[in-house]
């Protein structure tokens, strides 16, 4: 079988993770959590309380940055951050960092060279658009922020956050907005992406 590349775009809470998840079980490859990248690159910086104006210091901390998936898993400079990346700090400030373009230049050509050399299922925001303009299959993935926010208020909700679906809504309404508007690879549908609503559908379904 020669490689393939699945893209799937969309918004927060759209259910990109859980089918991505599915389909690389289902064809036996890789799945590939790009916001989990920015997340994992966010959690250093704050560790670090790095000024987010200072180029010099991101580059340099970047380049001193190791990101690996084993398993599913993400692991940040060897240490697995699954749990540290969700939280509610990272949320409302993974946007602002994504915004930066070295930070978007070092993870899309860690992005790109993974999907070099093997099949991948990679969800994001700027997958088919940007990362890889020339995937073999390209979808995007929608739903209403109702559902959006509920959904994430659920999964929070189970790992023992106490959270509101109030605040969740708007955090969900600011990354969007964020990650329409910001000036490079912002979010939107690749004119060659099967767009699907995921409102009131189950996986399955989707
Ligand atoms: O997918 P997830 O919601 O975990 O992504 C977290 C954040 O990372 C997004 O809100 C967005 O700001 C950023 N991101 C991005 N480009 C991607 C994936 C995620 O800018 N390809």
């Amino acid at each position: 079988m020669k490689n393939i590349i699945i893209a799937i775009d969309g918004p927060a809470g759209a259910g990109k993770s859980t089918i991505a998840k599915i389909i690389a079980g289902k064809l036996g490859i890789e799945y590939i959590d790009s916001g989990a990248m920015y997340r994992a690159i966010t959690l250093k910086l704050y560790q670090l309380r790095c000024d987010l104006n200072d180029e010099v210091s991101i580059n340099q901390i970047l380049e001193d940055t190791r990101i690996d998936f084993i398993k599913n898993s993400i692991f940040l400079d060897g240490k697995n951050v699954d749990e540290e990346i969700r939280t509610p700090m990272i949320n409302e400030n993974v946007s602002l960092v994504a915004s930066l373009k070295i930070v978007r230049q070092k993870l899309v050509a860690i992005q790109q060279n993974i999907g070099k050399n093997k099949s991948i299922i990679m969800d994001g925001r700027d997958i088919g658009t940007y990362v890889f303009p020339h995937a073999h299959y390209k979808f995007f993935l929608t739903a209403s922020v109702e559902e959006r926010a509920y959904r994430r208020w659920k999964e929070m909700h189970e790992k023992g956050f106490q959270v509101n679906i109030k605040d969740i809504k708007e955090d969900i309404m600011k990354r969007d907005d964020m990650d329409t508007h910001r000036e490079i690879n912002p979010l939107y549908k690749a004119s060659d992406a099967i767009e699907i609503d995921t409102t009131g559908k189950t996986m399955e379904v989707v």
